[in-house]
């Protein structure tokens, strides 16, 4: 089946069992599009959802507000006054210290910190909901957040290399989950491995309908069957083509960094949930073809050599991993990322409240929606997304009457009613598709008349 028609499919099934009353088409002229399936009003709310996965913007650390690790809400929407390192005009990139004692004392009632790596949790729901993805990047954290892991990229969406890490760790911990939760042992995994490697040679490849699962599995393994499971959220997701690359992603270096941080982390975390008795595997560094070869700047800094497809893993979890990390998917992974995250916008505080100024909005960070994703994009859109108690759960409300069978659209981009047609364009750029909107339409016909 037409993966667009299948994800269409189970997206419908999701809100439908919600009650919610849209659509979601799939036509040859519009593409994937929302419709509403009965007369709405204005202000009627739709939907509200909670992120896969959600990640704090990198210019949003530079500011140094405690936020939520899980949810990203703040803890204070004051601006502190710079430190001296700041003062001192040294990086601004987040201190991973505890020891500032200043900014522990702002923390509300009830909010908690991590010891190690200083991510705070508004509340034991967040920690708990947190808790594998937390312990898999509270020691990769700082790296994950220093410049030199490109986290100084300005790419227009707000994703970074810790959001690809977000990315890879919620995968693994849904994994570990789904293991335990299933009673998925050791032994059974182990031997379906084995089994799959053995006849590799003999039986055609599964080619992966998502994109995302690139594996020599037949589609009746079960570490196969484990995977496909665990990334079906990011398989309903608009995924990106081949060819394109995305603007301010270095990809090797993103790929190199989130490897060498988490790969070991993540087999022992599916093995731990296996019952392994890790103290009696050989576990070895996992190795990954220089398949970046694009980047020149991998040849000399790479002290990997080049591996043969052959050289597989030993133990599942291993080749589990292997796919996970794999240049192909973390590819997907980003593509995704760039044309379906949903900016989480928040207010800041001027420095002193003594001199009060105006507030301003900051983009706190984005997440990935599995149904927001579904709705286009429109320069006049009719819907709106805020976000629930200013955390990163979001809420769809139609912003004037909408028809049955009409399309149901929010837009993407910071919308003014000044900003011109070509100052939209040049916004929506790394969503990959040139608007078509009513307005768009208008204006265009508008600078054609006065072209003429
Ligand atoms: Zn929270
Ligand atoms: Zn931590
Ligand atoms: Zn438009």
């Amino acid at each position: 089946m037409d993966p667009a028609v299948k994800a269409a499919n189970e997206l419908n099934a999701i809100f439908g069992r919600l009650e919610v009353p849209c659509e979601v088409c799939v036509t040859s002229e519009a593409g994937k599009h929302m419709m509403a399936t009965a007369d709405l009003d204005r202000g009627f709310a739709l939907v509200e959802e909670l992120p896969i996965v959600s990640w704090p913007s990198v210019s949003f650390l530079n500011l140094r507000l405690p936020f939520c690790f899980h949810c990203l809400r703040l803890a204070t929407h004051q601006l502190s006054p710079a430190d001296d390192a700041a003062a001192d005009g040294v990086s601004l990139s987040p201190s991973p210290s505890p020891s500032s004692a200043s900014t522990a004392a702002l923390l509300p009632e009830k909010w908690s910190r991590c010891a190690q790596c200083a991510s705070c949790f508004c509340s034991v729901d967040c920690q708990q909901a947190s808790a594998r993805t937390h312990r898999l990047l509270c020691s990769p954290l700082p790296q994950l957040r220093s410049d030199a892991n490109g986290s100084s990229a300005t790419v227009a969406s707000g994703i970074s290399v810790e959001a690809l890490a977000r990315c890879v760790a919620w995968i693994a911990q849904r994994l570990s989950v789904v293991i335990e939760q299933q009673k998925l042992t050791h032994a059974v995994l182990q031997a379906d491995y084995t089994a799959q490697r053995s006849s590799s040679h003999s039986s055609p490849n599964v080619a992966s309908a998502e994109g995302s699962v690139q594996t020599a599995w037949s589609a009746d393994s079960l570490n196969y069957q484990l995977f496909t499971q665990v990334v079906a959220p990011f398989s309903r997701l608009i995924s990106p083509p081949d060819s394109v690359q995305f603007d301010g992603v270095s990809l090797p270096a993103w790929g190199s960094a989130v490897r060498l941080l988490l790969a070991e982390k993540c087999v022992k975390l599916l093995l731990v949930a296996s019952g392994a008795p890790l103290a009696k595997l050989q576990l070895s560094p996992l190795r990954f073809e220089t398949e970046m070869h694009d980047d020149p700047s991998s040849c000399c800094s790479s002290s990997a050599p080049s591996v043969s497809p052959s050289a597989s893993p030993l133990y599942w979890a291993e080749a589990l991993v292997h796919v996970l990390l794999s240049a192909d998917t973390l590819r997907t992974l980003v593509g995704q990322m760039v044309l379906n995250a949903h900016g989480v916008n928040d207010y800041v505080l001027p420095v002193s409240a003594a001199a009060p100024g105006k507030f301003e909005w900051v983009l706190k960070g984005a997440g990935l929606y599995t149904l927001l994703s579904s709705f286009n994009h429109s320069c006049e859109p009719n819907a709106a997304v805020s976000n629930v108690d200013d955390t990163h759960e979001i809420a769809l409300t139609t912003t004037r009457p909408v028809k049955t069978g009409e399309e149901i659209t929010i837009t993407y981009i910071p919308l003014t009613a000044s900003a011109t047609l070509a100052e939209r364009r040049q916004l929506l750029k790394s969503y990959l598709f040139t608007c078509r909107c009513s307005r768009c339409v208008r204006e265009e016909k508008a600078c054609a008349v006065d072209v003429v």
